[in-house]
């Protein structure tokens, strides 16, 4: 006897949504996914691709700027093809999203263009007045940012980062409120792009959530490259005149800009798909609580990504909608583990980071030695003119083995492989000291920290 395929239907068509999609036609399911604004959601089409992109044309200028010092006349300034780079940018997450659309295509995944809400136990309706029954059903909704009253984004001088590539030009004097990870990804853009950047933090130094050693660092980078960085500064209102805007800080100060970008936040899409109605708990922000296999407090309804607020990763959003997909269709399935989560910041250096936390190791939460290994000595480093960098690990004082990492150099988001690679095997200090490095190579700095990492005793630390 053949059992009856499993329904599945999917609220939103971001990484947590089309990866779970993906795996549970692969299962056998028969799935249907329910999205608004394009397949590869925000992420694809506005957030995490076009930012990255970019950045992409923020490092080439990086590397052009820098060519007097490497030996090459370029015979004058460069400057930014504002068109061309917005057009680069929408063109390819438009290819990247039809690209996703093609194979959940292939996949026979039902797809339906519109905003979609729970209805009823195992009921999905839609706006365009469809009703889809499942046996388990996925939120992944995701997010979006946040505003602040008085400071509302008009789309032309106040904006969210998913309105800058509407732009005609690449802003003369950007004002950036908010100094977590992607004002810091744009300011650094944008400086390199040849923006003048106001970086304003309300905190006493910018990425105030991240290692403190790397944020320094990278505040130090952003001052030697112009930046105007205003620690302890928060921004009341934003006004408008023809050619530009005025922040005006909590103290009274007011700071005059071409535009300003609002890096503020995210709040979850979740205020009108019926989880109040439904009974599926969400927290005082109105992100939706789910445990470690992507479980809401609804039996059946699971839920992944931005809108559950765990780490705000696409990674992170992928991996719980297929785990939800894998615990619902009764495969075997591990419980997702944060702490083993890789995530960098895109600035230049990139700051890469897995595992525990210096600021754990600093409150006593976890016991772990650190070795620091700057990057200034490393010999390809030097060749391709990079100084500022350092690799940091944190080993298990008993037995060495390696709880994480921090790398800021040029691509750490590529470096950092070897450090997760080493906690989720919980290999030891020694394994990663005795692996081959490619000489010269960054990641040989990688090794070169595991080896004096050996080099100390207890006493020594
Ligand atoms: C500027 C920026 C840069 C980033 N860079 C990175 C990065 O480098 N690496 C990284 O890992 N992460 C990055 N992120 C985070 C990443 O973009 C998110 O974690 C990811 O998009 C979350 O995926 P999701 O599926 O939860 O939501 P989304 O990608 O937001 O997708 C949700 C989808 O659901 C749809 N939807 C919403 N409501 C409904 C409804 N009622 N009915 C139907 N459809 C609906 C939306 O239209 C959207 O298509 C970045 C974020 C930002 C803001």
């Amino acid at each position: 006897m053949t059992l009856p395929r499993q329904r599945i239907a999917i609220l939103g068509g971001g990484p947590g949504g089309y990866e779970a999609a993906l795996v549970a036609a692969q299962l056998g399911a028969d799935v249907t996914v329910v999205d608004s604004d394009g397949l590869g959601g925000a992420c694809v089409l506005t957030d995490c691709v076009p930012s990255k992109s970019l950045i992409e044309t923020s490092n080439a200028m990086n590397l052009l700027n820098r060519s007097i010092d490497l030996g090459i006349a370029t015979g004058g300034l460069a400057t930014v093809n504002a068109a061309r780079l917005y057009e680069r940018i929408t063109d390819l997450a438009r290819a990247q999203s039809a690209d996703i659309a093609a194979r959940i295509n292939a996949e026979g995944i039902k797809v339906i263009k519109s905003h979609g809400k729970l209805s009823g136990p195992g009921t999905v309706t839609t706006e365009t007045g469809e009703t889809i029954k499942a046996d388990a059903i996925l939120i992944a909704t995701g997010a979006m940012p946040r505003t602040i009253p008085g400071a509302e984004p008009d789309g032309e001088r106040i904006l969210t980062w998913r309105q800058l590539y509407d732009l005609t030009e690449v802003p003369r004097d950007l004002i950036v409120v908010g100094s977590g990870v992607t004002g810091a990804e744009f300011a650094c853009a944008y400086q390199a792009l040849g923006s003048r950047v106001t970086l304003i933090s309300s905190r006493d130094r910018v990425l105030p959530q991240e290692d403190e050693d790397a944020a320094n660092l990278i505040e130090d980078v952003f001052k030697r490259s112009g930046m105007h960085v205003l620690g302890h500064s928060r921004a009341q209102s934003v006004s408008t005149s023809q050619n530009g805007v005025t922040v005006t800080l909590t103290d009274g100060q007011t700071i005059r800009g071409s535009h300003c970008l609002m890096t503020v936040g995210m709040i979850p899409r979740t205020g009108s798909i019926g989880c109040d109605e439904h009974g599926v708990k969400t927290d005082k922000n109105g992100f939706i609580e789910v445990d470690r296999v992507s479980r809401t407090s609804v039996p059946g309804v699971y839920a992944a990504g931005d809108c559950t607020g765990k780490l705000m990763l696409a990674s992170v959003a992928a991996m719980q909608g297929r785990i939800a997909m894998w615990h619902t269709l009764g495969e075997a399935v591990h419980p997702i583990r944060l702490g083993h989560v890789a995530a960098t910041i895109f600035t230049n250096p990139e700051i890469a980071t897995v595992g525990v936390s210096q600021r754990a190791v600093d409150a006593g939460e976890v016991t772990a030695r650190t070795l620091k290994q700057p990057l200034g000595t490393n010999p390809r480093a030097k060749m391709a003119g990079f100084r500022d960098g350092f690799v940091k690990l944190f080993t298990s004082p008993g037995t060495g083995v390696i709880l994480g990492g921090v790398v800021v150099a040029p691509r750490a988001s590529e470096l950092i492989l070897a450090v997760s690679v080493a906690l989720e095997q919980r290999l030891t200090a020694e394994d990663l000291a005795q692996t081959f490095a490619v000489y010269p190579s960054l990641s040989g700095s990688v090794t070169e920290a595991a080896r004096k990492l050996m080099e100390f005793t207890p006493d020594t630390l």
